[in-house]
């Protein structure tokens, strides 16, 4: 008989869910649910690295100053003072568990990346972080007592009181239903690119933790605020893969169809402006040239460095008959990385007892309206610390959140929102499929929006709501997790009527001082 109790649930095993089962396992009973194998995830995929203020001349205030410009006023101060002051003792952390940064003549080498005044990005591997930190806490996590279960599905958070205290998980290889109940849940599932046609991120990146805290009558916020990665690869046939930031942090230059360096003409900081400028200015670029892509160059660079530097880039773009030491790559953006999610104080308690969140599926503002890069690993790392803290009791005010809407804010202020019910489009509707969804956002809640287009969306998301069948496969409940989400997406975007950080309006082209506030959605459950 499978043990069914635990003080600690954690759905997900990329580094938020593993960093927290391990600092978890000295306090009680683990539970690791992930719905493929234990390395499909997000974090297998980073790439540039890991930011935090460790270089000379460095500081935490520095590191601050520019995740809060990078984030467009929206950024709680709280939560990025956390961050960046925290940051390098988690990052030690890291170090002590074995992961092998890259060094340079016996310290830690620091990389620079878009909109960081600084060079403070740790990497391993040259471009493989991500893989070498999820490999590494996964085979500590292999040797120790915690319980893992793989392609099992959490497909609902159980609550009882206004608790949560268990999960509904459904066995994907045997079709079977358990139930498994927890001291703690935590939601640890990452971010929802597949949402878009085109993304950087693997299968498994649905935005299932946004959906069932939702579900479960927990808060949700910032949904609006999805970042579009600017240089994707762009080939007919190939996948979307990702080339890094780091690539310009070493000096490579974006350029369009003629070969003319483009990005100065938009912004000071030219290749290394913040993403979403970069993102915007090639999709200009794009319309202007017809809509092929536009061209990342490197190949001014010794090209024994860029293979270095670069390996995982320099092979994927081999196997696809390109050599970037000699020939620019062709680039698009791609949907990357979910800045909003499920409502998170900076204890990573969510507005419903029981229940937490880290990783990419929270959101304590701390990205704002727009992720400086490198800071997503940091964020995992520091608040799933957080996390574990406060199921301890450690947090102050434990039970109570301190940010939620009609508490005084710190930062920006919050305001409640809710779904609208609105009039069905019958006719034009396409049916649904996960790529006619993609689609959809891509064309209508993608880079650039418009009141018209996203009121569209609204309307067919609504009517796919109504008439989806139950879920009752991994398809199935992926699906309607993505249109849920998509749905409160495209709500928010239609109501934030302003363009700030990743969320750009052709019809709202400026910030507005009124929306200097996060937009939060809690569905009314009786209970
Ligand atoms: C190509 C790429 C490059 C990147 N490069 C960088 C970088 O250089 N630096 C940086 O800071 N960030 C980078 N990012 C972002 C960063 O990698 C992610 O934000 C981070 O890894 C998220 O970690 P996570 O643990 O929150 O989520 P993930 O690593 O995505 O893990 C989520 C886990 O939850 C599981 N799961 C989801 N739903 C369910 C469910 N219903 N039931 C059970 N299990 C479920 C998934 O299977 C998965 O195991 C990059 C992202 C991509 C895609």
């Amino acid at each position: 008989m499978e043990k069914t109790d635990y003080d600690y649930i954690i759905i997900g095993s990329g580094i938020a869910g593993l960093n927290t089962a391990l600092l978890a396992q000295d306090h009680g009973s683990v539970l690791i649910l992930t719905k493929g194998r234990i390395e499909d995830c997000n974090t297998l995929y980073a790439q540039g690295g890991i930011a935090a203020a460790l270089g000379p001349g460095d500081s935490a205030v520095l590191h601050m100053q520019d995740t809060m410009t990078a984030g467009a006023g929206l950024c709680d101060p709280e939560a990025v003072s956390v961050l960046t002051r925290e940051g390098p003792q988690r990052v030690a952390n890291l170090i002590k568990w074995g992961v092998p940064f890259d060094t340079i003549h016996g310290q830690i080498a620091l990389g620079r990346e878009g909109a960081h005044s600084m060079p403070r990005i740790l990497h391993a591997g040259g471009d493989a972080t991500g893989q070498h930190i999820e490999t590494t806490l996964a085979q500590r996590v292999a040797q120790s007592e915690i319980t893992v279960l793989e392609f099992s599905l959490a497909t609902q958070i159980l609550v009882e009181e206004g608790r949560a205290y268990g999960v509904d998980v459904l066995d994907t290889a045997s079709g079977q239903r358990l139930e498994f109940r927890g001291r703690s849940i935590i939601l640890a599932t990452g971010g929802a690119g597949q949402l878009y046609r085109y993304t950087t991120n693997p299968q498994v990146a649905t935005g299932d933790g946004v959906a069932l805290a939702f579900n479960a009558g927990a808060a949700v916020m910032d949904l609006e605020f999805y970042q579009f990665h600017p240089t994707a690869f762009s080939m007919e046939g190939a996948p979307s893969f990702l080339l890094s930031e780091a690539m310009r942090g070493e000096g490579a230059v974006l350029r369009d169809v003629q070969g003319r360096a483009f990005m100065a003409d938009y912004h000071p900081l030219a290749d290394l402006a913040p993403r979403d400028v970069v993102s915007r200015a090639i999709a200009n670029e794009m319309e202007k040239a017809g809509g092929g892509p536009v061209w990342l160059d490197i190949s001014h660079l010794p090209a024994d460095t860029v293979q270095a530097r670069f390996p995982t880039i320099y092979s994927f773009c081999m196997e696809h008959g390109l050599d970037i030491t000699k020939e620019p790559a062709p680039v698009a953006p791609a949907a990357h990385y979910m800045m909003g999610g499920i409502k998170a104080d900076v204890w990573g308690r969510t507005s419903l007892d029981g229940l937490y969140a880290c990783g990419e599926a929270a959101c304590s503002a701390v990205h704002g309206a727009n992720r400086l890069a490198s800071n997503s690993l940091l964020d995992t790392l520091v608040f799933a610390q957080r996390v574990v803290s406060s199921t301890l009791g450690d947090a102050p005010n434990a039970g109570v959140d301190p940010a939620m809407p009609g508490a005084e804010p710190q930062g920006p202020a919050y305001a409640a929102a809710t779904l609208t019910q609105r009039q069905l489009v019958c006719a034009s509707a396409p049916t649904l499929s996960r790529e006619s969804l993609q689609d959809l956002m891509w064309r209508n809640v993608g880079i650039t929006r418009n009141g018209q287009r996203l009121l569209l969306s609204a309307r067919i998301l609504q009517l796919w709501q109504r008439t989806m069948p139950k879920p009752e496969d991994l398809p199935s409940y992926e699906l309607a997790n993505m249109v849920l989400l998509a749905r409160l997406m495209v709500e928010a975007a239609l109501l934030r009527q302003e363009s700030r950080g990743s969320h750009f309006r052709e019809d709202f082209p400026q910030p507005s001082e009124q929306w200097e506030k996060h937009l939060v959605f809690t569905q009314d459950i009786a209970r």
